[in-house]
């Protein structure tokens, strides 16, 4: 019998698993609410302009992430640095500091850079060495270690308030969507240990070539419909319940029924959905979790003043800035994305005044913008970029097998370890679909019955 898989929820933890399903024989069907597939990877013109709902990089170590992409049969759509090279710019600086890697193995790839980083003192450069060191050693696994808060945990390392903000948070901001003070010590050991304290290419960073769409949400339609899956998108789930033949999912048209069921949706909707005691975390539980924001500020200029493909910045609000330009095919000038990440404190900043703070911060660190005129300004918010990782978040993740026979869970916020990134997610969907077929479809329907 050909064992009927639905996958509730489309990004790319949903199409992760749904592939791995239809791959492995399945008859699947994913239902979405949204009218495409890619979640929270998306994309929508404005004008002629192609715009992502937020800037995405990833980093080599996301294995997962770069096996689907290759599934999707998108791989040549991404640009990943042989070497990891981050220029890091401040006010009125005449040039970046430059992070770069170089060929020698994990941690001493970045001592080079290091010796050299201008922002931090020399003994914040040796306290940062000596931390690093130390972070290399926690256990991320130990619910003792999550409970503990990432920046109390610096400054017991020697940390200064301003090597954590020059350093530290340059890549952890955007990696974990906190600030230090916020985030979970096993969260960001997981980063920095994945990230740069144990393979010296782990964190050479890649990036989209093409709008976020065509490089998820597109193909991956392509590929379930050629896998034989069949894909409904505008079909927002309104429950799930164990029925003798299996699940029924309800949806605004006729029920179908399924043997299985992988829910990848958003914490909140998967607490609507899931029966109840089907996870350990008592109810409220996804609004325990919680959410953090992400904005971008959008910024079309009549030229180029970037000539990098992105920089970090330090000692100014602006974060990390990505030039556009060839993802949205503009076709004069250059397009700008400023990615705001633990955007608590913008989210709901009006645009005029995110315009009147934003031009003249990059100014100060993009000199050529002082002669360039604003041909377009936009904000783009998403007010549930990711889950929020706080110190004992872990204990709010349930895992990919739920207490509810045949039913599973994918999603970034569910317990693969990582903050809510699109490694995340592909891991999560990966987890789901392998205990979803590890168990037999016979298995359930008797059980159930
Ligand atoms: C602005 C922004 C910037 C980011 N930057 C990065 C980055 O640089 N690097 C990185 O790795 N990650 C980044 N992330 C995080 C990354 O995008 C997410 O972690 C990942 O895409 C989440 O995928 P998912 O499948 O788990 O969830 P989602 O993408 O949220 O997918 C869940 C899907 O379920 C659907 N759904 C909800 N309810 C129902 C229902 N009842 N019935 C049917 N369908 C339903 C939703 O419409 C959605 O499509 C960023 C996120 C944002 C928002």
């Amino acid at each position: 019998m050909t064992r009927r898989v639905a996958v509730i929820g489309g990004g790319l933890a949903g199409i992760t698993a749904a592939l791995q399903c239809a791959d492995a024989g399945c008859q699947v069907t994913v239902f979405e609410s949204r009218p495409q597939l890619g979640g929270l990877t998306h994309s929508f013109a404005r004008g002629d302009l192609n715009v992502d709902n937020g800037q995405h990089v990833f980093l080599r170590c996301c294995t997962s992430y770069l096996a689907l992409l290759r599934r999707l049969g998108v791989a040549d759509r991404v640009e990943l640095q042989p070497r990891l090279a981050i220029p890091v710019c401040s006010p009125g600086a005449d040039a970046p500091v430059w992070l770069r890697r170089t060929a020698l193995p994990a941690p001493l790839h970045l001592a080079a850079s290091l010796l050299q980083y201008r922002p931090l003192s020399t003994m914040e450069r040796v306290r940062f060495a000596l931390a690093a060191v130390a972070l290399k050693r926690v256990d991320p696994t130990l619910a003792a270690t999550d409970e503990q808060n990432f920046g109390t945990w610096l400054r017991r390392h020697g940390q200064s308030n301003h090597a954590i903000s020059a350093l530290w948070e340059l890549v952890g901001i955007a990696t974990l969507n906190s600030r230090a003070d916020q985030a979970s010590l096993s969260l960001a050991a997981t980063v920095f240990q994945e990230g740069l304290l144990t393979d010296a290419s782990a964190a050479d960073i890649g990036w989209s070539l093409v709008p976020l769409r065509e490089l998820h949400g597109d193909p991956a339609l392509a590929c379930l419909d050629a896998a034989g899956a069949q894909v409904r998108t505008s079909a927002a789930v309104r429950g799930i319940q164990p029925v003798p033949e299996g699940w029924q999912i309800t949806t605004d048209g006729a029920p179908t029924i399924a043997d299985q069921v992988i829910l990848a949706v958003p914490p909140a909707a998967a607490e609507q959905l899931l029966p109840t005691d089907s996870v350990t975390a008592t109810p409220g539980w996804s609004q325990r979790l919680g959410s953090v924001p992400i904005i971008n500020v959008h910024v079309v200029l009549d030229r180029p003043v970037l000539s990098e493909p992105f920089i970090a910045g330090v000692d100014t609000p602006v974060q990390w800035v990505f030039d556009r330009t060839a993802q949205s095919r503009l076709r004069h000038g250059q397009y700008l994305a400023v990615s705001l990440s633990a955007a608590d404190d913008l989210v709901n900043t009006p645009t005029a005044d995110l315009r009147a703070q934003f031009l003249p911060e990059l100014t100060a660190l993009l000199p050529k913008m002082r002669d360039a005129q604003v041909r377009d300004f936009f904000v783009t918010r998403e007010r549930h970029a990711t889950f929020r990782p706080a110190p004992g978040s872990a204990a709010l993740r349930p895992s990919a097998v739920t207490g509810a026979r045949g039913l599973f869970l994918a999603g970034a916020w569910t317990a693969t370890g990582w903050p809510a990134t699109m490694e995340g997610a592909a891991r999560s969907g990966a987890a789901a679909a392998t205990a979803l077929l590890e168990t037999s479809p016979t298995d359930v329907v008797a059980e159930v019955a």
